[in-house]
């Protein structure tokens, strides 16, 4: 490893530790499981909530089915199949953690419906790093990003389990000593609310500042913004489901919009080639922009001319 690799690694780790130095713990709330819809048909229970997660399914299988047929996206690097393979892993199995979650959410099964969600975020990372940084390092990324983001889950949920364990079982502090300790310093999301925070300021900003290695870059910005869209959804939950007179709900559309994301991403794949000429989307707008304005500036100037000829003609 270079010098300046170990030294961004460094500078990174300690910002990290910092920020859980000097942040309180981020606690899970349970208000989180009380979602607007509970309509139960067919005996499903929360019924909308854990059909609309079958998109994911199905854009899993279709991601996975066409990066192996006949090289359907024209994959030229065994990383990018790789990260591409263990994204749609990911989305697949969204199906079945979102699912089973919304069968009885609760905190355990919760972490049955983030894991997989962040799988898929950090395996996009590593795709990143090896389409528009360095081939080998965003290949080595990938099991690292991944683990991470299991990591972060271990943290706030199994590591808490653990000290439950110790601290009500074997019964060294008793209760005071339960809701001081786990309160406070497990039951944590904040290396999980990290791992999804950067990979959402990242991507877009590495989409419009990078060259790319591929046509078709604005498609990452169109799952940017469905994902944002997911997000105003799940916020608005309540509000959604009383907007369309309890139709559907805001965690319906959420799930609707998220799968929007492997959508937009898929087609991407499809379409794009590779890119002869290497420019950031950035360099690209600014481009069209000064083409817009020259045109403008024509167009105006051609205009003058006109009005000067016909008021010369009329005197
Ligand atoms: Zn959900």
């Amino acid at each position: 490893m270079r010098k300046r690799s170990i030294i961004t690694w460094l500078v990174a780790i300690l910002c990290f530790v910092v920020l859980m130095i000097v942040t309180p713990a981020i606690p899970q709330s349970q208000e989180y499981h009380d979602f607007a819809d509970h309509r139960k048909f067919l005996g499903i229970p929360n019924a909308l909530n854990v059909i609309s997660n079958f998109p994911f399914l199905v854009i899993g299988v279709i991601g996975l089915i066409l990066s192996y047929h006949g090289n359907y996206f024209r994959l030229s690097l065994q990383g990018e199949l790789w990260g591409w393979t263990v994204f749609y892993i990911g989305v697949a199995a969204v199906a079945f953690g979102s699912a089973y979650y919304h069968l009885k959410p609760n905190d355990s099964r919760l972490v049955w419906d983030r894991l997989p969600m962040t799988v898929a975020f950090t395996s996009i990372v590593a795709i990143f790093i090896i389409e528009r940084i360095d081939e080998r390092k965003g290949t080595a990324s990938i099991i690292p990003l991944v683990l991470a983001g299991v990591i972060s889950i271990v943290y706030w949920r199994q590591v808490y389990y653990f000290c439950y364990f110790v601290v009500c079982n074997l019964s060294i502090f008793g209760v005071l000593a339960q809701k001081l300790i786990l309160g406070r310093y497990f039951d944590d999301l904040r290396p999980y609310a990290l791992v999804q925070f950067v990979p959402v300021v990242a991507i877009p900003l590495m989409a419009i500042l990078m060259p790319p290695m591929y046509t078709h870059s604005t498609y990452w910005l169109w799952a940017a913004g469905f994902y944002l869209l997911a997000k105003v959804l799940e916020a608005e939950d309540k509000l959604i489901y009383k907007w369309t007179y309890h139709v559907v709900s805001g965690h319906t559309l959420k799930h609707l919009c998220a799968a929007m994301v492997p959508v937009f991403l898929t087609l991407m794949l499809a379409k794009r080639s590779i890119e002869t000429e290497r420019q950031s989307l950035l360099k690209t707008w600014k481009i069209s922009w000064v083409k817009v304005k020259e045109t403008r500036t024509n167009d105006e100037s051609c205009n003058y001319n006109f009005i000067d000829v016909s008021t010369t003609e009329s005197q």
